[in-house]
């Protein structure tokens, strides 16, 4: 039988082998700082659970594979000037954007795009790393080791923001999950929820979007999408060619998650309508250590990731899934959080339905 490989071997990667198991597949994560030959057989599939990295003895032998599904793509989204290319030749919204290039002064970011303007690098930002705030007030200046190697975007005055996660087969058949919303606190997701009524309005236009750069791309598995809401407009902000954080409540909340999902599109497998069981929301453990007294609260699942607890790491999430209101309020006054999760709390009560 064929082995679905995994580059990375990361708590997505973790999670894609534990969607795998009951189906029978094969699923194993790499560690790409393995030194190992990996026993590749031709009719294996490749995937990834990140969008770029570095060229070790393992990411070798994977990106050579015939069979890397999406290997072409991996490049165009990992980098966020061709990423922002690609949105902007579908004619998909984002925040008005341009290159910080070697010539690119401070004074003419301000004049193009505003008093507040947000550069990211081009390469391996995540999480909230990788930005660079230029404010007009403060006289705010282009570092020279940005100039060449980073993207410059106007602030957006957001109302909140929101994700589609969308899975496309090899037969170009799509399905989505409800939109999620999410909270972002420095840059870092601390909770998501889905679904919300209020959002539905917004679905079939999230749909369109996320199937227009699929199609494009000739896109096979999941892929994540993340706006800001503004108004009735939705703004991409990032794309992520992979499963995703923000689908994580997807474990507990979906009739198929978002690692199925995936497993089953690479693999050729049968897609299938999803189906929503139940109210979800999915708190990210961040710098915090494990409790297991949270066992103790009705309805919540633990998923732990065995990393080292660093302040700022991921090293888990929860999720919580029922159909009933007071159940989901009642669990987050149970949960006792460090700051800032006080305020992911709140956001939450607010949020959720009542
Ligand atoms: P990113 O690394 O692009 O996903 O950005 C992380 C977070 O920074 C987002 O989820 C937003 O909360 C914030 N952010 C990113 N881009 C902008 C922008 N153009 N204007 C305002 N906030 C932003």
């Amino acid at each position: 039988m064929s082995v679905l490989w995994v580059l990375g071997a990361g708590q997505l990667g973790a999670m894609l082998k534990q969607a795998g198991t009951p189906l029978g597949l094969d699923v194993r994560p790499v560690d790409i700082e393995t030194t190992e030959t990996l026993p590749l057989g031709k009719d294996d599939i490749v995937t990834a659970e990140r969008e770029e990295w570095p060229e070790t003895h393992a990411t070798k032998q994977l990106s050579t594979h015939n069979n890397f599904v999406n290997l072409a793509t991996f490049p165009q989204l990992a980098d966020r000037l061709t990423q922002k290319q690609w949105l902007d030749r579908l004619g998909l919204a984002t925040a008005p954007w341009f290159p910080v290039e070697i010539g690119t002064t401070a004074r003419y970011t301000y004049e193009t795009l505003g008093d507040r303007v947000l550069m990211k690098r081009r390469r391996g930002g995540y999480d909230g790393k990788g930005q660079y705030w230029l404010k007009q007030s403060e006289e705010s200046e282009i570092p020279e080791d940005w100039k060449g190697f980073a993207i410059a975007e106007q602030a957006i005055n957001f109302d909140e923001e929101v994700s589609l996660i969308g899975v496309r087969g090899k037969n170009g058949e799509t399905h989505f999950y409800p939109l999620t919303l999410n909270l972002h606190i420095n840059g870092i997701l601390y909770a998501s929820i889905s679904p919300l009524q209020r959002l539905n309005t917004l679905q079939a236009k999230a749909e369109l979007m996320l199937s227009k750069l699929m199609d494009a791309l000739d896109y096979v598995g999941v892929m994540a999408m993340e706006c800001f809401r503004v108004g009735d407009e939705l703004l991409i902000n990032e794309l992520a060619p992979r499963v995703h954080n923000s689908g994580h409540w997807t474990q507990s909340g979906a009739s198929i998650d978002q690692f199925e999902n995936h497993v089953r599109a690479v693999s050729g497998l049968p897609l299938a309508p999803i189906e929503i069981k139940s109210q979800s929301m999915m708190v990210n453990l961040i710098g915090v250590d494990l409790d297991y007294e949270w066992l103790n609260i009705k309805g919540l699942e633990i998923y732990w990731y065995k990393k080292e607890v660093r302040p700022g790491r991921k090293v888990g999430h929860l999720n919580f899934s029922s159909n009933n209101d007071d159940l989901l309020q009642g669990a987050l006054t149970k949960l006792d959080l460090p700051t800032p999760y006080n305020e992911a709390i709140d956001w939450l009560k607010i949020n959720l339905p009542k």
